[in-house]
């Protein structure tokens, strides 16, 4: 394993797109996407960025001179680097995502600091609240997904040693949801409620609710899961359902599918 630096983190991917999700839904960005994630849900899209096994040997860098891998385990200062030779043209917003990036908190903090000017934006499962308290500063817009316990496999162990535990029980999910709500309320940040078919309108009042009382002028999406594996995707009656269970709280919602999927791009 080649770490460079103690900030060093494992990358899957640094490529230029579109974003497909929440507020900034349309924003030609760069992803830079995090290995690892203790969390399992069963419409996970990205399983692919999980494991930290030592498995995770290569990054994928889709640059402006074509596809080329490095070691997966990187600098900020690299990271940087990398950002800068996939954008087509100026400086673009950054999303760092995952797997979790806030499992590694303090390598966020730097890439903010290396990839200045542009904005950071962070896409997380809202599962560490500490470590989201660590790097709001360096962030300009925070997108949270706001996991349905139902929705979960049991989660896997596999954090850094300093990392704070994976919530596991509905009350543990709820205690958490509520701290990273409280940390986002009043900043550019929006709220991801994945929708997958087979559920029921009211099993979401449990997340709607949270919005409701700890951050309530909260941007709310309620997004359509793309349908992988035994997880089918939502009837436009369940989204608009939940929707409207949003609505009857006083929130701000929109129902908006992966546009990137929709496009055929990563
Ligand atoms: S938190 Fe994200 S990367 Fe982790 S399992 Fe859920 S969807 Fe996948």
């Amino acid at each position: 394993m080649a770490v460079e630096s103690s900030l060093a983190a494992p990358l899957m991917e640094v490529f230029a797109s579109i974003q497909g999700e929440g507020l900034y839904v349309g924003e030609p960005q760069v992803f830079v996407r995090l290995r690892g994630c203790p969390l399992r849900c069963r419409w996970c899209d990205t399983p692919g960025s999980w494991k930290l096994d030592g498995s995770e040997r290569e990054v994928r860098i889709e640059s402006r001179a074509g596809l080329r891998r490095a070691p997966s385990w990187s600098t900020p200062f690299q990271t940087a680097c990398w950002i800068a030779e996939c954008e087509p043209g100026r400086p673009r917003t950054v999303s760092v995502t995952g797997g979790e990036p806030l499992l590694w908190p303090d390598y966020v903090r730097a890439l903010a600091s290396f990839a200045t000017p542009r904005r950071i934006h962070l896409e997380t499962a809202g599962a560490h609240p500490r470590a989201l308290a660590d790097v709001l500063d360096v962030v300009a817009h925070v997108s949270l997904d706001l996991k349905l316990p139902d929705d979960m496999d049991e989660p896997v162990e596999i954090a850094p040693a300093e990392s704070e535990p994976v919530p596991r029980t509905r009350a543990e999910w709820a205690e958490v949801r509520a701290e990273c709500l409280a940390l986002v309320r009043g900043r550019d940040a929006c709220a991801k409620v994945i929708v997958s078919g087979g559920r029921k309108p009211e099993q979401f009042d449990e997340l709607l609710e949270s919005v409701a009382e700890h951050a309530p002028a909260l941007p709310v999406f309620v997004q359509p899961a793309t349908p992988i594996g035994a997880v089918p995707a939502p009837s436009i009656e369940l989204c608009t359902a939940v929707a409207e269970r949003a609505r009857a709280l006083d929130l701000s919602v929109r129902v908006l599918p992966q546009i990137h999927r929709i496009l055929g791009i990563p």
